[in-house]
């Protein structure tokens, strides 16, 4: 019998998981990827002996790597290592607050008591609550599609209903953090959580009250290498499982015949499959690939995920007091949203993301004694602005909060440096006006709006990645790529 062929558009983190699926299960798969290496918004460069990881920092859930190798028959130990962090966070308040967020959420609880008199009880009864939550309602919503009658029908979804707590649904994550925590450290703290898919927690539902789950029950971790391994590690097991890749080329058009998808045309050839899975962002796929402006506008009606602007920064000297991830918080984190989300503009004292993964590699992430700092400030996803000309503002203000909580003169050991911002996202990645995570989730429906797996219009089409189900982040890509797979082993 002769193999069905897919076509994957993107050599994102979900289009090579999707990849590597379908080819476990018999397809024959063909990718094509714009860039000239894979990974998406997760690449990597170097720059004077600094390495530098790209987009995502953080990593959590590397069970659900360990689930994709072994679907593909595969040892994840064989293709990427990596080790659990003590301290997920360190977060530091404008007066001088310090607060190490231990992965363990019972040393993370003691901590808060310590620093800013928070009950103990009270931190591990929310992780409890927020556990509970993520393993009812939220793995099973993460884990099928919404759209699929048969998710309804599934014998669990009562009981994932059931963990949804009016609460949960009622208020927005501020007004969820304010009525159980009584210090405003510990609620700007767990307010944080909302930025996980580029939201806003004066929007978003409590519901993502389920993510510090993930970071103090099960943990962060670290990928030997930095983030880029994980991208090592998805193309070398695509590789292994005979996906082939054709970098530096476009896909100009899907082709459609009585709205089923045919295959694709990249540089005025035609290549023809059963399926198509575009791992490029759900609207240009509709705008440029299909040319269905109607279908690409009826998305717009969900508003985006914030986006960002980034410095790489080679520092020349070693900063004790900071981790591998470390927040600045902004005194006013309610103007700071605002600024983003509603007047979509700059906040001047925005709160600052320091990565720095020489701290777990040192002399090999950076030279002896210096240090690689990724310093990243939530922006609104905005390519009309002129952010060529913003960011030495942004810079200034950046410069002015690390000088004032850090004690020191930054700009003057800043080595190497290297900036990213929402255009440069958008042109590199086609991700719609450079949003992190594709939609966000500042609405109660937002996870029942975002965009399905599959297509209702096209036939053979299918999605996958951080702009469709179940969302932004690493891990919501690798689970659409399992949903994604789940779909199309149905359909064939
Ligand atoms: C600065 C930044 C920081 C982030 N931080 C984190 C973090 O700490 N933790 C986390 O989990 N997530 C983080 N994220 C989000 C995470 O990176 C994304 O959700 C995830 O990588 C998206 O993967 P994806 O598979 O959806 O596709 P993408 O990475 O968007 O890749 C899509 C691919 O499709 C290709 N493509 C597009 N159009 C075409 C075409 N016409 N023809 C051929 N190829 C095409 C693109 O070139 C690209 O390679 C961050 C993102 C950014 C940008």
């Amino acid at each position: 019998m002769n193999r069905k062929k897919a076509i994957v558009i993107g050599a994102g983190v979900a289009g090579m998981a999707t990849a590597a699926r379908l080819a476990s299960i018999g397809f024959e798969v063909i990718i094509f990827e714009k860039n000239s290496e894979p990974g998406g918004k997760l690449t990597a460069f170097e720059k004077k002996g600094f390495h530098f990881d790209a987009g995502p920092s953080l990593f959590t859930a590397p069970n659900l790597l360990t689930e994709l190798f072994e679907f593909c028959g595969e040892k994840l130990a064989d293709f990427f290592s990596y080790q659990k962090q003590e301290i997920a966070f360190k977060y530091f308040y404008e007066d001088g607050t310090v607060i190490n967020a231990f992965s363990d959420s019972k040393k993370f609880a003691a901590e808060l008591k310590n620093k800013v008199n928070e009950s103990e009880i009270v931190v591990e009864t929310y992780l409890e609550n927020s556990k509970k939550l993520y393993e009812s309602t939220g793995e099973f919503f993460l884990n099928h599609s919404l759209h699929k009658l048969r998710t309804y029908y599934n014998k669990n979804v009562l009981k994932a209903l059931k963990g949804v707590k009016f609460l949960y649904i009622k208020n927005n994550l501020n007004q969820y953090n304010k009525k159980v925590f009584k210090n405003s450290k510990t609620v700007q703290l767990f307010n944080r959580f909302a930025t996980y898919n580029g939201s806003s927690p004066y929007k978003a539902p409590a519901m993502l009250s389920l993510i510090p789950h993930l970071e103090h029950n099960d943990g962060t971790y670290y990928p030997k290498g930095g983030m880029i391994s994980i991208t090592k590690a998805l193309h070398n097991l695509c590789v292994k499982k005979g996906v082939e890749f054709n970098f530096n080329l476009d896909v100009d058009k899907i082709i459609s015949h009585s709205n089923a998808v045919k295959g694709v045309v990249v540089n005025g050839q035609n290549y023809y499959s059963d399926c198509v899975v575009s791992n490029c962002d759900v609207y240009f796929t509709y705008k440029n690939l299909l040319n269905n402006t109607n279908a690409a506008k009826k998305i717009l009606k969900q508003e985006r995920s914030s986006s960002a602007v980034i410095f790489y920064w080679g520092i020349n000297t070693a900063f004790k007091q900071l981790d591998l991830h470390n927040i600045l918080f902004s005194d006013d984190y309610f103007k700071e949203f605002k600024a983003i989300f509603a007047d979509k503009n700059l906040y001047n004292d925005p709160t600052i993301y320091i990565n720095i993964t020489s701290k777990c590699e040192p002399n090999i992430q950076a030279p002896n004694g210096k240090e690689n700092w990724f310093v990243m400030v939530n922006v609104p996803s905005q390519t009309s602005m002129n952010w060529d000309d913003l960011i030495p503002l942004i810079k200034k203000n950046i410069i002015n909060k690390i000088n004032r909580i850090l004690e020191t003169d930054v700009e003057k050991l800043i080595e190497v440096e290297e900036v990213l911002h929402p255009t440069l996202i958008e042109s590199k990645t086609s991700s719609y006006l450079g949003s992190l995570y594709g939609t966000s989730s500042n609405s109660k429906l937002a996870a029942f709006l975002r965009h399905s797996n599959f297509s209702n219009n096209y036939k053979g089409l299918y999605f996958v990645g951080g702009s469709v189900h179940p969302g932004g982040g690493i891990p919501l890509c690798l689970k659409s790529a399992k949903i994604t797979c789940e779909i199309i082993e149905n359909k064939f």
